[in-house]
């Protein structure tokens, strides 16, 4: 909120008013002739977590490439705080350091230290000065309890440890949205529960976050909305505490009893 603004304008800027922070209209991909995401249309309001649900090959991780300019698309728009996502490279750069993505493998690289794989983006892409990115590092590192990493290298880093620093590299570009795939998937299951928490925590600070997982009570905890897709199309769009109690399609209850 603008500091200026007055309160009661603010009270009545709510949700529904206000230009979501991302709008999908009428997405489609296609690799070929196979259509990955067909009709896709959502939109994300600020400080909200959207949890994307669905089998193996439903198009969640397509999706959520599509998002992040990673893919071009077939048809329909993305919007970011109302530019559209499918810009020339010079404007989706810009665009880029302002959506955070984390994957599955933690992309970490291996030559560089902890330290300096976090201020690579914001020092060379977002030429930010050194001495002002360190101290937000040094914080971040602290919160998830890495300080005493700051100068080791990934190889001594558990995989846990390492997502966290791939979310906390992510975070220190100052991110308004957050694109989580799977990122506790190749994690040992003791390792789960630090990294879900971490994504917890940005939740109730109102970080705006589109989450893919499998870990289900973490989804039923932290969904505002949950899409569910199945063949490229979003079969449900529910509030997370509707779609975990009462699905309303056969597929999505299914889906759940297959999870559980
Ligand atoms: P999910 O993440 O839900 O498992 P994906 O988005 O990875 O699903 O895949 C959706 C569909 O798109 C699958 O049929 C997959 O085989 C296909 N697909 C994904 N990436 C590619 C690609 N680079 N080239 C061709 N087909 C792809
Ligand atoms: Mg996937």
């Amino acid at each position: 909120m603008a500091e200026n603004e007055n309160p009661a304008t603010a009270a009545n800027s709510n949700a529904a008013t206000e230009t979501p922070l991302l709008s999908v209209k009428h997405l489609r991909k296609a690799y070929g002739d196979h259509e990955v995401l067909k009709d896709i249309s959502f939109d994300v309001p600020r400080g909200k977590v959207f949890v994307l649900l669905g089998p193996s090959g439903s198009g969640k991780s397509t999706l959520i490439r599509c998002l992040n300019g990673l893919e071009t698309i077939q048809g329909g728009t993305i919007e970011f705080k109302g530019r559209p996502v499918s810009g020339t490279e010079k404007e989706w750069r810009k665009l880029r350091t302002e959506i955070g993505m984390v994957f599955q493998s933690y992309d970490l690289f291996p030559n560089l230290t902890v330290a300096q794989n976090i201020l690579l983006g914001p020092t060379k892409v977002q030429k930010r000065d050194k001495s002002e990115v360190e101290p937000q590092m040094d914080r971040l590192l602290a919160d998830v309890q890495l300080s005493e990493y700051r100068n080791a290298y990934p190889r001594e880093l558990s995989g846990g440890q390492k997502q966290r620093i791939a979310i906390v590299r992510a975070l220190t570009m100052n991110p308004e949205l957050m694109l989580f795939d799977e990122v506790t998937a190749s994690l040992d299951p003791e390792m789960v529960r630090e990294v879900l928490e971490l994504m917890l925590r940005l939740a109730k600070e109102h970080m705006t976050m589109i989450v893919v997982t499998h870990e289900m009570e973490f989804a039923r905890r932290v969904a505002d909305t949950v899409l569910f897709l199945e063949n490229g199309v979003i079969l449900e769009r529910q509030s997370g505490e509707d779609f975990f109690t009462h699905p309303a399609t056969d597929r999505a209850r299914s889906f759940l009893d297959s999870m559980s």
